[in-house]
């Protein structure tokens, strides 16, 4: 009767063991999971539906945007996996829980929402459904796979990363580049919109721009601190990253500073 007890024990943790390290292969690689592929310089883009050529111009307008970045490597190579209505998206919504409109898994940019290449938008639907700008959502996430890629995935990773002012505002500082470096583009009206914002909300979301999206404020506040850390105190992300200060000490500077240019300028 023991023995019996004990095999019974072995096979279910075998079997449980088993069923464990398939979800991590799939959510890993899950390349086989997509019955279209098609290769495009540093990218291979997989999807169950047929891949509009037009994505090739959101890839390259992406790229443009992360080779500015410091942690850019011209070797690396994405996989990009369009798994809007797939069994994927399913197994990743079990697993990390719906929400995001997309992630990175080390170096799989995962796109979890409807997209339309053509007019490069992105349908995102968690909290209200938007519309997202594609080229920017594919910067953001290429950019965690950088920071995965030279910091180890055992320091940015879903459950250990750093503080999600400088994991998230990175990303967004990086995607955002064209508009930050507009003519018309002020950081300092940038802080007083947030500031606005953040006197009106009453929760963590916040508006983040046109489009009609809502974001939890630590990336828009991330974006803007790590803006007046990398363009005004002209620091590395490598930096930033590696600085104790705290979150709020960065923030009173940065407002201070914000108020230090209003003086100047009356
Ligand atoms: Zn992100």
């Amino acid at each position: 009767m023991k023995k019996i007890f004990r095999r019974i024990i072995k096979i279910t943790f075998l079997a449980i063991l088993a069923a464990i390290l398939t979800i991590f292969t799939i959510v890993l690689f899950p390349q086989r999971l997509f019955a279209n592929k098609i290769k495009y310089k540093q990218f291979t883009v997989y999807s169950n539906d047929k891949i509009a050529d037009n994505i090739k111009i959101a890839l390259d307008n992406a790229m443009k945007l992360v080779q500015k970045s410091e942690l850019y490597d011209p070797m690396y190579k994405y996989n990009i996996m369009l798994c809007y209505n797939s069994f994927y998206n399913k197994i990743d919504d079990k697993l990390l829980g719906t929400g995001p409109s997309a992630r990175a898994t080390r170096n799989n940019v995962i796109i979890k929402v409807r997209i339309d290449p053509k007019s490069n938008l992105a349908f995102a639907t968690f909290h209200k459904a938007c519309e997202v700008n594609l080229t920017e959502l594919l910067a953001h996430e290429m950019t965690h796979c950088l920071q995965a890629n030279k910091y180890g995935i055992i320091k940015f990773n879903p459950f250990k990363h750093p503080e999600l002012w400088k994991l998230e505002g990175y990303p967004e500082y990086i995607s955002r580049h064209t508009e930050l470096s507009g003519k018309n583009y002020s950081l300092t009206s940038e802080i007083n919109r947030y500031m606005n914002l953040m006197s009106k909300a009453t929760g963590i979301w916040i508006l983040s721009e046109e489009g009609g999206c809502e974001v939890p404020n630590y990336y828009y506040k991330g974006r803007l601190m790590i803006e007046y850390l990398m363009d005004i105190r002209h620091l590395s992300y490598d930096n930033i990253l590696n600085d104790t200060v705290s979150e709020n000490t960065v923030y009173q500077a940065m407002i201070k500073w914000k108020d230090g240019i209003k003086e100047t300028q009356k």
